[in-house]
This record gives structure tokens, C-alpha cells and sequence, in this order.
């Protein structure tokens, strides 16, 4: 049986999803758009996309993630490359 209330939970959701499929990744340090083809890093503790170059240079001034503000090093974001 379902109560007609939930569906404005599914719009909510809806929407919150669609955030997701349809928003382009945005670059954390510059904000602007990440296109697929540039290459890019996530940072390990928020998730946050940012260009590859422009997390790589934040981080040797900064060391720190300028969305969660978390530690980092480039060690951190070039791991694994
Ligand atoms: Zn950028
Ligand atoms: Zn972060």
C-alpha cells in the first residue's frame, strides 16, 4: 500500500540524484567545469574533483584539501599514479 506523502520524498530524491548524473564535476580549487577529458583528482577524504595540475599545485602551497581542509600532500593525491 503506498501513502500518497511519499512521493514528495521521490521528487526530493529525484532531484538530489539528478544533481548527481546531470551536474558536472566542478574543480574545488579553480571551480570550473572538469571536462572528461582533463584529468582529475579526487580527494581521498571528501570525494571532492578537482583538476589533476590545480589540486597538485594547491597542495604544495597549501597541504591542505581547500574543500574539507583536510591534510594532504601531493604523496596523498599522486599515490598509485
Ligand atoms: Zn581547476
Ligand atoms: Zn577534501
Amino acid at each position: 500500500m503506498s501513502k500518497p506523502s511519499t512521493g514528495r520524498f521521490y521528487i526530493s530524491r529525484r532531484i538530489i540524484v539528478g544533481e548527481w548524473i546531470w551536474a558536472n564535476l566542478k574543480c574545488i580549487v579553480c571551480n570550473l567545469e572538469i571536462k572528461d577529458y582533463e584529468k582529475k583528482i579526487y580527494c581521498p577524504y571528501c570525494g571532492s574533483p578537482s583538476h589533476r595540475d590545480h589540486i597538485l599545485e594547491w597542495v604544495k602551497i597549501k597541504s591542505f584539501c581547500p574543500y574539507c581542509n583536510h591534510k594532504l600532500s601531493v604523496k596523498d593525491l599522486s599515490s598509485g599514479g
